[in-house]
């Protein structure tokens, strides 16, 4: 297994693996770059089939951190980090400390926030070990009723994100009436669907868990509809809020939204996706661009938290895309691409 020459290796700061014997802890933090600021990710605990597939993982979703910040406007770089194992099974909270210990050695460098696998009480328990920690929610907070959980922020942004992409794509900026597909209405998926609902748009959802679909259809009146068939309803957008890669060879050409603009990460199997997107007309919101509210959140969190200040934060992810949108529409490029050059514009100045 090597590094430097891994090819997801894109000049990563710094990589670091290390092993706890007392716990079993087995864990990489990778650091893409901090020019903007420290390089702030959550860590996921996953059981990785191999070191390699754990090494691939951590070096692109940090990577992928450095371009969320900067497009986000916050003075922060981009870091990640991965636990190996099964949270359900190999997760202790010995494990949990001694990965603490881990981003302390980082000094700063590297901050730790939650991810799939881990979770706020996970978070705290690092905290113990070290003050690098994001996203954790402190008394005055949690008497406000924020738990830490990013969802309502990203909620928010990918709604800013959807009013920009009508705005484009449709020229209106009223969502009455609008039709939207929403794939997964879970923590994201269901607090979106409801900002739409109360905006006037029209829903239809879907999810792998029936109750929150149901959820949804009682508090929304949105109609469900089959997990196969949400990606090609006639709509005017689909959001896809629950996996990745779900813009793909199979349903891109089955697509009818005029707009794709959901919360999921990852959203485009291959970056050719993007160009067939370009192709069918069909405007694409850049994931990591609209669902950086999470991201915008947890950098205010704290005991200055202001919710008119992270909401006029919010609104920028609206600003950005539109300027993403008019980019691609001049230049007929993708607007992932465009993202990508805009992103890099500001971390490599
Ligand atoms: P979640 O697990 O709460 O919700 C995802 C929902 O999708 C679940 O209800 C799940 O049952 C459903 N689902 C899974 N596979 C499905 C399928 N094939 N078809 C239909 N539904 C399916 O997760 P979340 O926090 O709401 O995040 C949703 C997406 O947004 C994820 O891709 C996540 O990485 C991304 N995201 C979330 C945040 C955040 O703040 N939570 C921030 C940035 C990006």
């Amino acid at each position: 297994m090597s590094v430097f020459s891994h090819p997801e290796f894109d000049g990563h700061e710094q990589v670091a693996f290390h092993h706890d014997a007392d716990s079993g802890l087995r864990a990489i933090i990778a650091v893409h770059n901090t020019k903007l600021g420290c390089g702030l990710g959550g860590c996921r605990m996953w059981p990785y089939s191999s070191d390699d597939e754990a090494l691939t993982d951590v070096l692109r979703l940090s990577r992928g951190m450095t371009y969320k910040a900067a497009l986000a406007g916050l003075p922060q770089g981009g870091g990640k980090s991965v636990i190996l194992g099964d949270p359900r099974h190999d997760k202790t909270p010995a494990m949990i400390t001694a990965m603490g210990r881990f981003v302390d050695q980082f000094g700063g460098k590297y901050v730790v926030a939650e991810d799939s696998g881990t979770n706020v009480a996970d978070i705290r328990l690092m905290a113990e070990v070290t003050r690098h920690v994001g996203g954790l929610a402190d008394a005055r907070s949690v008497a406000e009723g924020r738990t830490g959980d990013p969802s309502p922020a990203t909620a928010m942004g990918t709604f800013i994100g959807i009013q920009a992409a009508v705005r484009a794509a449709l020229g209106r900026d009223d969502l009455k009436g609008l039709k939207v597909a929403i794939q997964g209405v879970g923590n994201v998926g269901y607090r979106l669907a409801s900002h739409l609902h109360a905006a006037g748009a029209k829903l239809w959802v879907t999810d792998l868990h029936g109750p929150a679909v149901d959820r949804a259809s009682k508090e929304f009146g949105a109609t469900a509809v089959p997990m196969d068939e949400v990606h090609a309803l006639d709509v005017d957008v689909f959001a896809p809020c629950a996996l990745g890669a779900i813009l793909n060879d199979r349903s891109v050409p089955q697509l009818k939204a005029k707009i794709v603009a959901g919360a999921a990460n990852n959203q485009l199997a291959k970056k050719r996706h993007g160009h067939a997107l370009l192709e069918k007309g069909v405007l694409y919101a850049p994931d990591y661009v609209i669902n950086a509210g999470g991201i915008i959140d947890i950098f205010y969190e704290g005991p200055d938290y202001d919710a008119a200040k992270v909401h006029a934060h919010l609104e920028r992810i609206g600003t950005t895309l539109t300027e993403i949108f008019a980019r691609s529409k001049a230049t007929q490029r993708p607007t992932g691409e465009i993202a990508d050059a805009m992103a890099e514009e500001i971390f490599r100045r």
